[in-house]
């Protein structure tokens, strides 16, 4: 294959577009720079696009999944849990099931939008309970960005003024349907905390973006741009700047150096025509997703830095964690037979339960937040997951229908959210032995839960039983063994995979710092989740989207001095 390259020199080359790598390419145009954003996915413009209006039946495949499109052939991202000509590895005995999208915005087409910050005890676990590490930076000094995300992308929630749970600047968040009143009641009698949910939908008109209409359809790309996806609000924007080229099927292979050290660009496989091109840049920001970007580290390798860039530490694909995860759900007798009401609201919880407890009293560290699901969504294909698991359900014929309209909406679900604290046997490295369709060394993962997370993990299965017996419910499935983990989900699979290029003070055991700025490598930055130094029990976009803010509006700074 032939290399190509363009004559043009840009100010930064990001490479990936979705959250971290979105936000990144909108700061810095607006900032002035000129800015090449590669992306390995396809163009997609969620208005154009979307499916949002479709109805279940017009599914020429009965709203089955594709192997692109996982979660139903109408998801509004391409991607999954396997990609074509793209594998991934695990070691004996490690599950691990990752998630990549392959498309302009990334995850951000069809994540589930809840939209937490990060509270202060956050940042600095270890002075709290020893475990993990600190951050270097604290919540007051991410505050600015995180307000500054509220403001451009538009949240709704509600001021409660808990101690870990920081407010924003919120839209008024969408009243609870019925389902969710009815737990909230059960939690509450049960001391567990509820409040509205805090989701990036816009309530009310925001920066020239309609409001929610509560079609309920937020996985499919909202053809209103009223959630938040990078594509339809940071991409279009950073165009209008004049100032961005967006080059998308471009798969980078590597961050390239120069004799001095410093990167130089990126060189990438131009996935239409398959040949092999370098984009030339004073500055490079990583975005490519936190295990991707560890990827692009370990596969930079030059006499310079035989082991990688800017894994002088040896850490990088280091520190690797994923949110811990486990669903129990059931059958609510009381509300069967429910008079027909009108429950439209936005594609996701209008409820949350953030984490209520003291560990001191329990037998694991950190804590887990409670997702809701359940209710009168529009049904689709297979819903309500089998009528067999409804008492007398199920026949044929009249009976049947009759059956499922009573039954419909009378279940409910839970989800337990936790924080997994880093450890040794979780990380990810570039397998020996195989490469992906364009000869790109993939990862290998290793991954080991401990006790902590199993402990967390029974909590969680213990609560819910015991709110839907507080609601007068039975539970679809019986708890979960100590073998079978009490029911934990598989490494990556809630995928809020972070870590890999952790920050920190000391360049020996980190990779970027406090400005996710390379300690080895000064124009070389990180504006995804690799950076990340632990979890916490809230999930980590907008945390994401706030560093990225911060790292990028640090480069321009730097640019403005002429220190890059
Ligand atoms: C179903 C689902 C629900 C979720 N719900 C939530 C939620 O409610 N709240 C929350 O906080 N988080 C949620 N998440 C997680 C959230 O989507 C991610 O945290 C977020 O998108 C991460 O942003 P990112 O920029 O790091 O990666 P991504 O959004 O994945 O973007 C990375 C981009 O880089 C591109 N890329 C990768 N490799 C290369 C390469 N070599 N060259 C060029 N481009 C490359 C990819 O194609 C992709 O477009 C959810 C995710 C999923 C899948
Ligand atoms: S529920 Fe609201 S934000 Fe979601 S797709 Fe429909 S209109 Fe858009």
């Amino acid at each position: 294959m032939q290399s190509q390259s363009r004559s043009d020199t840009y100010d930064v080359c990001v490479i990936g577009s979705g959250a971290g790598g979105g936000m990144a390419a909108h700061t810095l145009t607006k900032a002035g720079a000129r800015v090449a954003l590669l992306e390995a996915g396809q163009m997609w413009d969620p208005v154009k696009n979307g499916t949002m209006l479709k109805w279940p039946y017009d599914s020429p495949r009965r709203g089955a999944s594709t192997r692109e499109r996982p979660f139903g052939e109408f998801d509004g991202c391409i991607g999954g849990w396997q990609i074509d000509g793209e594998p991934y590895t695990t070691a004996p005995g490690t599950k691990f099931d990752w998630w990549r999208a392959r498309m302009l915005g990334g995850r951000t087409n069809h994540w589930g939008r809840i939209s937490l910050r990060f509270g202060p005890y956050d940042f600095n676990r270890k002075s709290r309970d020893g475990l993990g590490d600190d951050w270097p930076i604290t919540y007051d000094d991410v505050k600015p960005w995180y307000d500054e995300v509220d403001k451009l992308i538009g949240i709704f929630g509600s001021a409660e003024n808990l101690p870990n749970e920081p407010d924003g600047i919120f839209h008024p968040p969408p009243t609870p349907r019925c389902y969710e009143q009815l737990a909230t009641k059960a939690a509450r009698k049960l001391g567990v905390t509820v409040i509205p949910s805090r989701l990036s939908i816009i309530t009310k008109p925001h920066n020239g973006r309609a409001p929610c209409h509560y079609c309920g359809q937020c996985n499919r790309g909202c053809m209103t741009a009223s959630n938040f996806s990078s594509t339809n609000v940071l991409i279009p924007p950073a165009q209008k700047t004049g100032r961005l080229t967006l080059i998308t099927d471009a798969m980078a292979r590597e961050v390239t150096v120069g004799k001095d050290g410093l990167a130089n660009g990126v060189s990438y496989i131009d996935k239409k025509t398959g040949t092999d091109k370098h984009i030339s840049a004073r500055i490079v920001v990583l975005a490519a997703s936190a295990c991707e970007t560890a990827r692009l580290l370990l596969n930079s390798k030059s006499s310079q830095f035989p082991n990688g860039l800017a894994n002088s530490s040896g850490t990088v694909g280091k520190y690797l964690t994923d949110t811990t995860g486990t669903d129990v759900s059931g059958f609510i007798p009381k509300m069967v037979d429910m008079p027909p009401h009108n429950e439209d609201g936005v594609g996701g919880m209008h409820i949350y339960m953030p984490w209520w407890l003291d560990n001191s009293k329990l037998d694991f560290p950190r804590g887990y937040h409670i997702e809701t699901y359940g209710g009168r969504g529009v049904p689709s294909a297979g819903f309500m997951g089998g009528i067999h698991r409804y008492p007398k359900g199920g026949g044929y014929g009249a009976s049947l229908k009759d059956d499922y309209r009573r039954y419909y909406g009378a279940s409910i679900g839970f989800s337990g959210r936790g924080e997994q604290i880093p450890n040794d046997d979780c990380y990810c490295e570039i397998d020996p032995t195989v490469v992906d369709q364009y000869g790109i060394p993939v990862l290998r993962f290793n991954w080991k839960w401990t006790d902590h997370e199993y402990n967390q993990v029974k909590h969680m299965q213990e609560t819910f039983r015991a709110i839907i017996a507080e609601m007068g419910g039975q539970v679809f499935s019986p708890m979960p063994t100590k073998d079978e983990g009490y029911g934990i989900a598989n490494g990556g699979s809630i995928i809020h995979e972070l870590g890999g290029a952790r920050m920190g003070k000391d360049p020996t055991t980190s990779v970027v710092n406090a400005n996710c700025q390379a300690h080895d490598v000064k124009n070389l930055f990180i504006a995804d989740g690799a950076p990340f130094v632990s979890q916490a029990d809230k999930n980590p976009t907008w945390t994401i989207l706030a560093l990225s803010m911060r790292t990028s509006d640090y480069i321009a700074q730097q640019r403005k001095a002429g220190a890059l």
